[in-house]
Parts: structure tokens; sequence; C-alpha cells
């Protein structure tokens, strides 16, 4: 039997690319995903001629040019734009908050009204807090946007997608989100964003090329207990509590669950993602995802539409763990199994699950390009 250099447990982007920079480096590695297919959380599932992103939106953005290289140069990029539209209780909204969203907001024209009316609310929140800091979500976000915006078009969200109140959240989840007085309804402020022409199962075969795969074979029912016979270095890209078995606890995590419906019509939304920011809804959000690869009218080439509802709940054993939840008790317990890593020399804990760490897309690529440069010294 061949003994691997690497063992790579998960084929998301960070199992993925670290393959891709082993292989690329003259290592052995092998791949292995407890579900029947590679590609993580970014897997695409072809349903009616569409790429469905069965795990969740996924829109590649960053300000790194190597990454943004980096990714062109194994698949090229669309020009998808994120523009996603707010809806509360039927009123629709452009996110993120621009002058598009400020005159939807208050019927304000200009940058100076705007900005007043921001001022004054933010006033009334810095006031609130006598000379502290924003200690939680509510107050940063009060703080950055006033009381319009955050009832409308933050709290009852977050609050669905968290299942926790504002006031009980970290602050740093809200600073994902730009403030702007310009007319640019673009969520992002990186340099660069797009979609796999193709789709994401393009880029992640790629990236596999060349390493062996095994698919629907679960790490902890095979290798867990003697991976070292089959790789000399292990890469784990699991939930971090799994892999020292739940020892002090387990962390929290928040689950989505989908309900993806064919629709006998062309365009449904006119928009890839619409959020749903009351709390009647019981959904966030819509994703209708030919919008993620079609342009313009070119939509209406397919007569069919799929979309899917986002449920966000809390996560039990047996349900995917999709985020993290970075608040104190858990950033805490975290640390503690960090701790236990340090007598794994041979394991590497990487991505969104093995770090605790509510990461994007490119910050993982940019964290393996790191990691796999220290490991390889020099050899890519
Ligand atoms: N958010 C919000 N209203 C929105 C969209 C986002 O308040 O309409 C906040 C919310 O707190 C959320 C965070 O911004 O948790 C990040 O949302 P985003 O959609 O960017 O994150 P994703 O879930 O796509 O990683």
């Amino acid at each position: 039997m061949t003994k691997y250099d690497y063992l790579i447990v998960g084929s998301g982007l960070y199992g993925s690319t670290f393959a891709y920079f082993a292989h690329k480096a003259g290592k052995n590695c092998l791949v292995i995903d407890k579900r029947p297919q590679v590609g993580g959380n970014v897997y695409c599932e072809k349903i009616e001629g569409i790429n469905v992103h069965k795990y969740g939106a996924h829109i590649f953005h960053t300000s790194n040019k190597k990454v943004w290289d980096l990714v062109n140069s194994i698949v090229p990029f669309n020009r998808y734009t994120n523009s996603p539209i707010a809806n509360w209780k039927g009123e629709l909204y452009n996110l993120p908050f621009n002058m598009n969203t400020f005159y939807q907001m208050w019927g304000v024209r200009t940058p100076a009204e705007a900005k007043a009316k921001i001022d004054e609310q933010k006033a009334e929140a810095i006031a609130a807090l006598n000379d502290r800091e924003p200690a939680n979500l509510e107050e940063q976000a009060l703080c950055l946007v006033g009381k319009d915006i955050f009832h409308k078009l933050i709290k009852e969200y977050t609050e669905k997608q968290w299942g926790r109140p504002c006031s009980e959240l970290p602050a740093f989840i809200i600073k994902r989100l730009p403030l702007r007085f310009t007319y640019d309804n673009n969520y992002f402020n990186d340099s660069y964003q797009g979609i796999p022409v193709g789709g994401y199962n393009k880029l992640i075969d790629r990236l596999l090329k060349g390493v062996d795969i095994r698919t629907s074979c679960d790490f902890f029912e095979g290798y867990a207990s003697n991976w070292n016979e089959t790789a000399d270095n292990l890469v784990y890209t699991g939930p971090i509590d799994r892999f020292f078995n739940y020892k002090y606890g387990h962390l929290k995590y928040r689950t989505i669950h989908f309900d993806t419906e064919i629709l006998d019509t062309p365009n449904y939304q006119g928009n890839a993602v619409v959020n749903y920011t009351d709390s009647e809804t019981p959904y966030t959000r819509i994703i209708e995802h030919k919008h993620f690869e079609t342009f313009g009218n070119t939509v209406y080439d397919n007569t069919k539409t799929v979309i899917s509802k986002e449920f966000s709940e809390e996560w039990t054993l047996g349900k995917e763990e999709f985020y993290p939840v970075n608040d104190e008790e858990n950033n805490q317990l975290y640390n503690k199994y960090k701790e236990l890593t340090k007598s794994e020399p041979k394991v590497i804990f990487g991505g969104r699950l093995a770090e605790y760490k509510y990461y994007d897309m490119a910050p993982i690529i940019e964290k393996v390009m790191e990691v796999a440069k220290k490991e390889f010294s020099g050899n890519h």
C-alpha cells in the first residue's frame, strides 16, 4: 500500500487548495471526504442546467492580487457582482447601505443629507453608551448606522441568522457590512470578485487534479486511530471538537437548511440574492442560482429557474456545521482545543471548522498559500 505524504481530511477549499500545492511540490496526497462528492460547501449540483449552490451561496471576492491570480490561473472567473436586495415586510432596499438605501429609507438625495440623517441617529446611540466602547453587535450597529437601518435591515435578519439577540452577539460580525455615500450597490469593497466560469466544481476538480481521492469516507470511521499508517502527515479540516472527541464538550455552530424548488418561470426575483430582513419571514434569504452565471436577458434562455430558501438553525449532532458561533464562551472553549493541537505536530488544522473561524473563501486560500509556503519551503 502506498504511504502518502499527506492524508487530507475534507475536500473543501482548504483541503483542495492544500492538495494542489502539495501535489505541485511533488508530494503524494490522499484526500478523503465523508460526502459522496468533493468540494465541501462550494459544491454545486446541476439542476435544470443551472449550477445550484447546494450548501449556500458562494461569491468569491478579494483584494489580494496573488489570491485572485492563483484562482484565475486555475479557472477563469465571470463578472458576477454581488448586489443583494433586502425585503423588509415587502419594502425593498438596496444593500449594502449606500445612497440608494438612504434614499429608499428617508428620501434623502445627496450624500450631505444622508450623512446628516445618519449622524443624528448615530449621535443618539453614542450618547447612550456614556463613553463606553460598543460591547456587542447591537451597540456597534447602532453606532455605525443608527436606529432606522438597524431596525429594518439588521436586527431581525441577524437574530434569525444567529438565533440570538443582537445584544449577545460579537460586534465584529457587523463590521462585514460596509456603509457608503455613493450610489453603488456592489456589496463588497474588494478589488476583485466573481464566480468560476462553469461553476465551483471546475475549480475544485482542477485543484484536485492528479491527487488521490476517496469520497463517502468518514475519517472517524476509518482512519482516526491509525491515520499514520496511511500517511506521514495529516491535514484536518473538520470540526476541531470532533477531532478531540469532544473532550471539553461541544462547540456551538449554526447550521442551515435549504428548501430548493424548481420553478416554471425564467426569472423569479431578478437577482441572485434577496435577504428577508423581517422576523415574520421564517427564512433569511432566497437565492436564485441562475443569476450567478447568466446576466441580462440571457436569463430567459432557460425557461426554468431554481431557487433556495435558506433557514438558519442551531446545530445539533448529526447536522452540518456551517457557521462557528464566535461568542466569548465558545471562543474560550475553542482556545482549549487549540492548546491540544500543540501536541499534534504532524497535524495541520485548517479551515472554518478546524480553526473555528468565520472565514470567507479568499482568506482560506490566502492562509493555505502561507501554510504551503512554510510546509514546502519554496517548492512552488
Ligand atoms: N446582515 C444584516 N442584514 C443583511 C445582511 C447581512 O444585518 O441584510 C448582517 C448579519 O449580522 C449577518 C452579517 O451581516 O450575520 C454577515 O452577512 P453576510 O450575508 O455578509 O454573510 P454570509 O452569511 O453570506 O457569510
